[in-house]
């Protein structure tokens, strides 16, 4: 699958311009690591970022806006190969790391991760080198209308490293709140996921699905999975314009997206901590479910 990928991607960087220009913007991103306690954050300055960090996703506008990843609202040069059953992977122009994905339904149909959690984890397994991520509806997906899933390239993925020693269920003292799950068995791998997001359902009061960001890798045939339980979309300084920030599931892992120079230049390691803390669940509801995760392990 990787191969065919990177035949896809020279033949759409040859086709699409917009693509081109995706991958020279990244390409000329600047990227500043911010020492944070134990573990490093990488902000990175990203201005083709713009329009996705402050994109209206509220019901009513995506409502009026044609829907950005159905077949038919692609631009004429935008190619896809088809992946797994019902999904199609695509090039993202607006990259934020190096080979970013998206992997997209077949069908309009919203955005949710009940059923799932399996095509994700195979999704892992096929793109040996890459992380995949699934941004919740209400926080982060800029398409929350459109079943999709992301991915890129782990050669940078901050969060790999911090927690290669740890086994779970929690990375203590890593400010974002994160269930950390590994196995290499795909059913009951997928049986403490759903478990934990039942739970999430349950101490939030979100029953059709709680605000997460979910991202995972395999190596080894052994899975990483982890799962950010949120308590908001974006943070007060995004609507006060201190920080242009939309935190998503790449800037939890580690890499931290800012579109304006500005906020580049000024943006602080404790700034980050408090922004982390804000959107994340708090600790009372995060322990309430660690509890009874460890209980019934
Ligand atoms: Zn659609």
């Amino acid at each position: 699958m990787v191969n065919e990928i990177e035949e896809l991607r020279k033949r759409q960087i040859r086709a699409w311009p917009q693509l081109a220009q995706g991958i020279e913007g990244l390409a000329r991103a600047r990227t500043r690591r911010l020492r944070i306690d134990w573990f490093d954050i990488f902000v990175r300055h990203i201005p083709h970022r713009a329009a996705s960090t402050t994109a209206a996703v509220d019901r009513e506008s995506i409502a009026k806006r044609p829907c950005f990843l159905c077949v038919g609202n692609l631009p004429a040069e935008e190619e896809g190969v088809p992946f797994g059953d019902n999904f199609t992977l695509y090039l993202n122009p607006f990259p934020i790391v190096d080979c970013h994905l998206t992997i997209v339904h077949r069908h309009h149909r919203l955005q949710r991760i009940a059923y799932e959690l399996g095509n994700m984890l195979d999704f892992a397994a096929a793109l040996t080198g890459y992380f995949i991520i699934y941004n919740g509806a209400e926080c982060g997906a800029s398409a929350p209308d459109h079943l999709h899933f992301q991915a890129g390239s782990r050669v940078l993925f901050p969060i790999e490293k911090d927690t290669s020693a740890l086994t779970g269920p929690t990375v203590p003292n890593y400010l974002r709140k994160v269930f950390l799950f590994r196995g290499s068995d795909r059913a009951a791998l997928i049986d403490r996921m759903e478990h934990a997001i039942g739970l999430l359902a349950e101490t939030t009061g979100r029953r059709e699905e709680p605000l997460v960001n979910i991202a995972a890798f395999q190596e080894n045939g052994e899975w990483t999975v982890y799962l950010f339980p949120r308590a908001k979309h974006r943070p007060d300084v995004f609507y006060t314009r201190e920080l242009t920030v939309s935190p998503a599931a790449i800037d939890l892992c580690g890499i931290f997206v800012l579109p304006l120079a500005d906020d580049f230049a000024k943006v602080t390691g404790d700034a980050i901590a408090a922004l982390f803390r804000e959107v994340t669940l708090p600790e009372a509801q995060f322990c309430e479910v660690v509890d009874q995760l460890e209980r019934e392990r």
